[in-house]
């Protein structure tokens, strides 16, 4: 590791809560790591990506790596997974047009779609794209949600698995070595900076030790068969060999921005932000729209890490100079946390809970650094502040 991430270590987030002087993260998002300024390691890595990255040399190894997996015999040549918004809609088109290759995009379904998101993915669809939508059994995945919400206190944790397990298995399926995913959420967005220089998601690392402790498998122990839980499992470590499976971030190679991701998106894939304005729980209108459900994955993470949309979103537009810190503190301010009540028949509808159960499942996700109850109401201990 470069000297320029020096001193980078865990605050204990049990003891403490500390916020990076330069955004609004925490160190309460798990495994985000603050150097002795209090800076925070995604602050860090974007000043990387700003002074340290040769972007032109990285395209040029994006090139070779396309003229490695090209093939012009009418068979895809590249996997992208994604669901037509725009961050996946920008790296499909960019492959294609730019580099010329023959994406086969892939859609892990939403528990419950909205509309937009609906809209969304059909609009890529007819603006040049092959598509394959993989929706999971909905009495099997509606199962899963409700046992991961209840005992982990996200409901959106079969869709992650999906998301990324599924397109491996179509790789494998129809042996298309090349996959891309977007971008790498640890190091863009605070976790682990290991791998802050690698191309490559190591599969062999990942299909061995990722959600260790909460792999799909795990919830055999809550009744669920294994047979159920294929769909959500990676393909065995031997078939991603022999296919020579190779899963890549497309933010290794292309300087990751949601906004230059949007702006593409709207003019070349027919991409529309939220009908409804913004998203709740935070400010902006482009990300995250095709579930009806994700407004509560969101929601937990505030309740657990006291992280909210507003939070993920201010952090990341500060890093790109979009807003200051102050204009990001006073929207956190205002948005984070706010109850994702749009959708919440549907989501206690599909959960097959009532208000009472609901209210006690959020509750036992409140960690004490987190809250404190004062005459009944559940108030934040701690905020981000201005300096
Ligand atoms: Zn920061």
């Amino acid at each position: 590791m470069p000297s320029f991430f020096k001193g980078l270590r865990i605050v204990d987030p049990n003891h403490k809560i500390v916020y990076c002087k330069r955004c609004v993260l925490s160190n309460q998002r798990p495994r985000t790591m603050f150097n002795e300024d209090g800076i925070c390691a995604p602050c860090l890595y974007s000043e990387y990506k700003k002074t340290m990255i040769d972007w032109d040399a990285r395209e040029k190894e994006l090139e070779s790596l396309c003229d490695k997996h090209r093939r012009n015999d009418g068979s895809w040549d590249v996997v992208v997974p994604g669901s037509g918004g725009k961050d996946s809609a920008y790296v499909a088109y960019v492959l294609k047009k730019k580099y010329g290759m023959h994406p086969l995009t892939v859609t892990w379904a939403s528990s419950l779609s909205t509309t937009i998101g609906t809209q969304n993915l059909e609009s890529f669809v007819r603006s040049g794209f092959d598509n394959l939508l993989g929706s999971p059994d909905g009495e099997v995945h509606r199962r899963l949600c409700k046992i991961t919400f209840t005992e982990f206190g996200d409901n959106f944790l079969p869709f992650v698995y999906g998301q990324l397990n599924f397109p491996l298995q179509i790789a494998v399926k129809y042996k298309i070595p090349l996959v891309f995913f977007g971008e790498d959420g640890e190091v863009e967005y605070g976790g682990s900076l290991e791998r802050y220089n690698k191309p490559q998601i190591d599969l062999e690392y990942t299909v061995r030790t990722k959600f260790t402790s909460l792999s799909p498998e795990h919830w055999k122990s809550f009744g669920v068969k294994m047979e159920d839980l294929k769909r959500y499992t990676s393909p065995p470590l031997a078939d991603l060999k022999s296919t020579r499976v190779e899963a890549h971030y497309f933010s290794y190679y292309d300087n990751w921005s949601p906004e230059k991701h949007y702006d593409m998106a709207k003019i070349h894939t027919g991409f529309k932000p939220n009908p409804e304005g913004r998203s709740e729980g935070t400010y902006t209108d482009f990300a995250s729209l095709d579930d009806k459900t994700d407004g509560f994955h969101y929601y937990m993470a505030f309740i657990k890490f006291g992280i909210g949309r507003a939070t993920s979103d201010a952090a990341h537009q500060i890093r790109d100079s979009i807003i200051t810190r102050d204009e990001g503190i006073d929207l956190v301010h205002q948005y984070d946390g706010e109850y994702p009540a749009r959708y919440l028949k549907e989501f206690l509808d599909y959960m097959d809970m009532n208000m009472n159960t609901l209210n006690k499942t959020i509750d036992k996700f409140r960690r004490p650094i987190v809250w404190k109850k004062t005459n009944g109401q559940w108030n934040l201990r701690q905020q981000v502040t201005k300096l």
